[in-house]
C-alpha cells in the first residue's frame, strides 16, 4: 500500500504517519525529517538548504525530487509520504518515478484543519530531537514526562520554522504552490478528505477506515 499524507504546516501529518507505520508496517518517507536529518549530519546539502528552511520557504523541486527517488526503492511494504509531493511538478514527478518502478499510489489523504488550529499546533510544538516524533505542549504530551513514546528518547527541540514570521511564509507556500496538486489527485479519483480538527485518535480512526478499503 502507498499513500500520500496531504495538508498545510501543523494539519497532523507526522503524527498520523508515525502511527501508520507502527500499524501497518508501511515506510514513512517524510522529507522535513530527511532535511533536518541532512541539517544535523552538516551535509553540504543540508547546509544548502538551511537558510530556505528556516525562513519557511520551499526547497527546490530538483533536489527534493532527487531525495525521494533514492528512498522509495527501500519501502517494498509500501510506503506514506509526508511532505511530499509539495508542488505540481512534483506530483508529476511521482508519478514517473512510480510508474517506472511498476508502482501505484492508492490513496491521498487530505487532513483538513482551520487556520486557527493550525497556528496553535505549530506554536506548542516540540520534536524528539532523536526521531523526529511530534508532540504539542498541551494537546500530546509524551505518556512518561521527557521520554519520547516511540524511541525513547530524552531530548526535544522546537523547529526554527515555527516562529510566527515563518509560520506566515509556510501557509502562503501551502495555498500557493501545494494546495494545487490537490485538483490533480481529485482528477485522479484517488483524494479524500478527513477532518483532521478531530482528537488524534479519531484522525487515526478516520484514515484506517480508508485504508481498510484498499487492499494490501
Ligand atoms: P505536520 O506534520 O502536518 O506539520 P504534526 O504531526 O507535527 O503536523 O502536528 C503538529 C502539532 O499538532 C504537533 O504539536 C502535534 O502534537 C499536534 N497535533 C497533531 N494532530 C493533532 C490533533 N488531531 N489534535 C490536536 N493536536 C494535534
Ligand atoms: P510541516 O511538518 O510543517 O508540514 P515539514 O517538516 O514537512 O513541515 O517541512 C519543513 C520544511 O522542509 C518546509 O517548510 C520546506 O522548507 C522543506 N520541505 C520539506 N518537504 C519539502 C518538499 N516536498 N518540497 C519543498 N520543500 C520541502
Ligand atoms: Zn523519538
Amino acid at each position: 500500500m502507498n499513500i500520500i499524507l496531504l495538508g498545510p504546516p501543523g494539519a497532523g501529518k507526522g503524527t498520523q504517519a508515525k502511527r501508520l507505520e507502527e500499524k501497518y508496517g508501511l515506510v514513512q518517507l517524510g522529507t522535513g525529517d530527511m532535511l533536518r536529518a541532512e541539517r544535523a549530519s552538516g551535509s553540504a546539502l543540508g547546509k544548502e538548504v538551511q537558510a530556505i528552511m528556516d525562513a519557511g520557504r520551499l526547497v527546490s523541486d530538483d533536489i527534493m525530487i532527487k531525495l525521494i527517488a533514492s528512498r522509495i526503492d527501500g519501502a517494498a511494504k509500501g510506503f506514506i509520504l509526508d511532505g511530499f509531493p509539495r508542488t505540481v511538478p512534483q506530483a508529476q514527478a511521482l508519478d514517473a518515478m512510480l510508474a517506472q518502478k511498476g508502482l501505484k499510489l492508492d490513496r491521498v489523504i487530505e487532513i483538513t484543519v482551520d487556520q486557527a488550529a493550525l497556528i496553535d499546533r505549530l506554536a506548542g510544538r516540540f520534536t524528539c530531537a532523536n526521531c523526529g516524533a511530534s508532540y504539542h505542549d498541551t494537546n500530546h504530551r509524551p505518556a512518561r514526562e521527557g521520554v519520547c513514546d516511540v524511541c525513547g528518547h530524552k531530548e526535544f527541540v522546537r523547529r526554527a520554522d515555527d516562529r510566527p514570521e515563518a509560520v506566515r511564509i509556510r501557509f502562503e507556500a501551502y495555498r500557493q504552490q501545494t494546495a494545487p496538486i490537490l485538483p490533480y489527485y481529485q482528477d485522479k479519483g484517488i483524494l479524500t478528505r478527513v477532518d483532521g480538527m478531530a482528537d488524534i485518535d479519531e484522525v487515526t480512526r478516520q484514515i484506517v477506515a480508508v485504508l481498510s478499503k484498499i487492499a494490501a
